[in-house]
């Protein structure tokens, strides 16, 4: 089987158990998740689960990247601000929808962000900016955000995350300490209103 079969079988089983809308499935089918991850785990590429990527860090399963994309609810031309870039594959999907051009996203570890840059100039996605430093500072020189979202867990939102998302705009991501759960929020002028908790994850934790 190729890689393109893979993931199309891979696609078709996240539609059916989580019945992901034609945007995200289409996402999910466009980005190919084999070349973000390190050689020697290609051929576990397709299967839904997480996948170390160095530096300690992990990749998302394949359904989480889902679920959450679904829960941003973006459209086209909608600015994304991303805490944690890993090696890019979330941001890949995340361009898939608003466009790369929209994708700004922030990474601790200044190596990964080295290695997502160049990953996302080979396969197109060049236009996704990368900042490296420490997301809880978000990333104002592109404020505002229509939405931002957290691939590491954090014991709430960082406060400038919710400065940086307009009004109106979606905040998600993992929160808590031990226990965490995928939270989204809906920002207004005094901070976050309508939070709504999606189940029980496990993410790394913010550094
Ligand atoms: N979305 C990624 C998964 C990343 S795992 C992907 O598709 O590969 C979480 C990432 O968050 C790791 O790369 C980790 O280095 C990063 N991270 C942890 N704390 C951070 C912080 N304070 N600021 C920015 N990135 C952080």
């Amino acid at each position: 089987m190729d890689t393109e079969q893979a993931r199309d079988q891979l696609v078709d089983r996240l539609c059916e158990r989580e019945s992901l809308s034609e945007q995200t499935a289409a996402a999910m089918r466009a980005v190919p998740r084999h070349e973000f991850v390190p050689q020697s785990r290609r051929t576990d590429a397709y299967a839904d689960r997480p996948l170390p990527i160095g530096n300690g860090q992990t990749i998302s399963a394949p359904h989480m990247v889902a679920i959450m994309i679904e829960l941003l609810d973006a459209e086209p031309g909608d600015r994304l601000l991303e805490i944690g870039t890993g090696c890019g594959y979330h941001a890949a999907v995340a361009a898939e929808i608003v466009g790369p051009e929209h994708v700004f996203s922030v990474e601790y570890h200044s190596e990964l962000a080295e290695k997502a840059r160049s990953t996302f100039a080979e396969l197109g996605y060049g236009d996704i900016q990368i900042r490296a430093g420490d997301g809880r500072d978000g990333w104002p020189d592109h404020a505002p955000y229509d939405a931002a979202y957290l691939t590491c867990a954090g014991t709430e939102f960082p406060p400038a995350l919710l400065e940086q998302v307009r009004p109106g705009g979606v905040v998600l991501g993992p929160i808590g300490d031990d226990r965490q759960h995928l939270v989204r929020g809906v920002v207004d002028e005094d901070g976050l209103e309508k939070r709504t908790e999606h189940g029980a994850v496990r993410f790394v934790p913010l550094q």
